[in-house]
């Protein structure tokens, strides 16, 4: 195996059938990784030979979710490169050359056969115990093709107009083998192996033929792919053979299957809403569906969670670290650390990177993404409090928006008492209690959380009174809820006139209410 790591490239080549799915995305990382690791470069590829699955707007979206992610290819459709076109469509011209070399070596030909032949045919095999018939070195020699009819004879329909596909001519009982970087020696027998349709007729490609094509006109070193692809790779291997160009053959490295969380099969782009979580880094919705499917991104995930998260998904580092940058990521990738098991996706663990990740943030990061989702927030207080408030909740928070929602006793000037809470914890018989408390309290000339904890535990040793009875009602009041970060600080952030006019509320409104 060529294990120079040198002038490296790799592709992503995604076909614009729907949305890029997370399996996709973390296909194209593991290349944008080992490019930028290698120092090589990073290629976008769009596959669009097969007309019938094109979705308006797949391309768009690949591109905006990788984008987003920050995995920006070096060459591509819209980014250019000395090998493009960068989209099989557009490529048209170049795969029939190629075609018409593997007819005339021999290693492929010309069938004319019409559905319903192909049907008859597969019926006749199934009935004389054949499982899965296929169109292969046995039954080429009972159908139409230039194999059994001649080759003017093909030419002749050819010119009539007769509609025809150019198959792979798979030669019988040969070993095709290739040694997987990720798992090893592969051996398959061409016997198992069908005659592939390589051309069709519309004048396009199929995706095999355009695929090998590209990736050795694009001079594509390494071609890291899903496991999916693992039964094309043969036929890739022997069409590189085919046209001698064995020495140039990139290596193959077939990624592990990422699992449904909730059992062995693959995950599907339908789980994600079966679920509860996202499959696609960005929203998607069809253009001619009104059923949008959601993303990570608008679901409040940092793309470098995202990221993060989908590393892991068959990949580690063989050290305990978990959170990593991309730049990190870079720096510690390695095809030899991907196992040939499939990994299960984990959506508390994918929330569990991004809260990682926020703590990662500066408060003043924080402050900028906070602000963008809700404006009114800088028109009612100072830059200074709102940093406050963000050191405050940050360790309570999942996501940007959970800022809001800790801090909201903070940033929105109602409260709301929460009912089962007022129901569990607010006691009518130490409402004189919390009062003078509060008036104690608000007597401290430096109001700073150490003093407040210091009156607090003084008020509560002279009147002995134990932690639980006052405490929560001093929550309750101040913030409307039992849960929360320090009460010492939150009160020092709150200011003492906000906290006594709070408590002098709540007392009134939980009474009356
Ligand atoms: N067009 C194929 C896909 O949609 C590419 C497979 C490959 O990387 O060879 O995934």
């Amino acid at each position: 195996m060529n294990e120079e790591i040198s002038n490296i490239r790799v592709r992503f080549a995604p076909s614009p059938t729907g949305p890029l799915h997370i399996g996709g995305v973390r296909t194209a990382l593991y290349n944008f990784l080992f490019a930028r690791k290698h120092k090589g470069t990073f290629i976008l590829r769009i596959e669009d030979t097969d007309q019938k699955r094109f979705v308006p707007g797949a391309e768009k979206y690949i591109l905006d979710a990788l984008n987003w992610c920050g995995l920006t290819p070096d060459e591509g459709p819209d980014m250019g490169g000395e090998k493009g076109p960068y989209r099989q469509s557009e490529r048209k011209e170049i795969y029939l050359s190629f075609a018409q070399q593997l007819l005339e070596s021999e290693h492929a030909y010309y069938a004319f056969d019409t559905p319903e032949e192909l049907d008859e045919m597969r019926n006749k095999m199934k009935a004389s115990g054949v499982l899965s018939p296929t169109y292969n070195s046995i039954t080429r020699s009972s159908m139409q093709n230039s194999l059994t009819l001649g080759m003017d004879e093909a030419r002749k329909r050819i010119d009539s107009g007769d509609s025809y596909v150019i198959r792979i001519k798979m030669p019988r009982n040969q070993e095709i083998k290739f040694n997987d970087k990720i798992r090893g020696w592969v051996s398959v027998n061409t016997n198992h192996i069908d005659d592939k349709v390589i051309y069709k007729s519309d004048g396009m490609p199929t995706y095999h033929l355009a695929n090998v094509v590209d990736d050795y006109l694009m001079e594509i070193t390494h071609v890291i792919r899903g496991e999916e692809w693992l039964p094309s790779a043969p036929l890739h291997v022997f069409l590189y053979q085919c046209f001698g160009w064995s020495s140039k053959m990139p290596v193959f490295s077939h990624l592990p299957l990422i699992l449904k969380p909730d059992g062995n099969g693959k995950l599907s782009k339908r789980d994600g809403d079966r679920l509860g979580f996202p499959v696609f880094p960005l929203n998607w919705r069809a253009s001619d569906q009104n059923e949008i499917f959601s993303g990570y991104k608008e679901q409040g995930f940092y793309p470098e969670a995202f990221v993060n998260m989908l590393a892991f998904l068959g990949w580690n580092p063989g050290t305990e670290q978990e959170i990593f940058s991309l730049s990190d990521l870079i720096s510690e990738f390695s095809l030899d650390r991907v196992g040939k098991s499939g990994s299960k996706y984990d959506y508390e663990k994918t929330k569990w990177f991004n809260q990682q990740h926020l703590r990662l943030k500066s408060d003043s990061e924080i402050f900028e993404t906070i602000t963008e989702l809700d404006n009114s927030i800088v028109e009612k207080f100072s830059r200074e409090y709102i940093l406050q408030v963000i050191s405050l909740v940050k360790e309570r928070a999942i996501f940007d928006l959970d800022i809001l929602k800790e801090g909201s006793c903070f940033l929105f000037n109602e409260i709301n008492f929460d009912d089962s809470a007022v129901n569990k914890k607010w006691n009518p018989a130490f409402i004189p209690h919390l009062k003078s408390l509060s008036d104690k309290l608000f007597a401290i000339n430096e109001f700073a959380e150490k003093n407040i904890e210091r009156v607090f535990h003084d008020y509560l040793q002279q009147h002995n009174l134990g932690l639980g009875k006052i405490m929560p009602m001093l929550r309750i009041a101040t913030t409307g809820r039992l849960a929360g970060p320090s009460m010492f600080r939150s009160l020092e952030i709150m200011g003492k006139e906000k906290m006594l006019n709070r408590i002098t509320e709540a007392i009134d409104t939980i009474k009356n209410g």
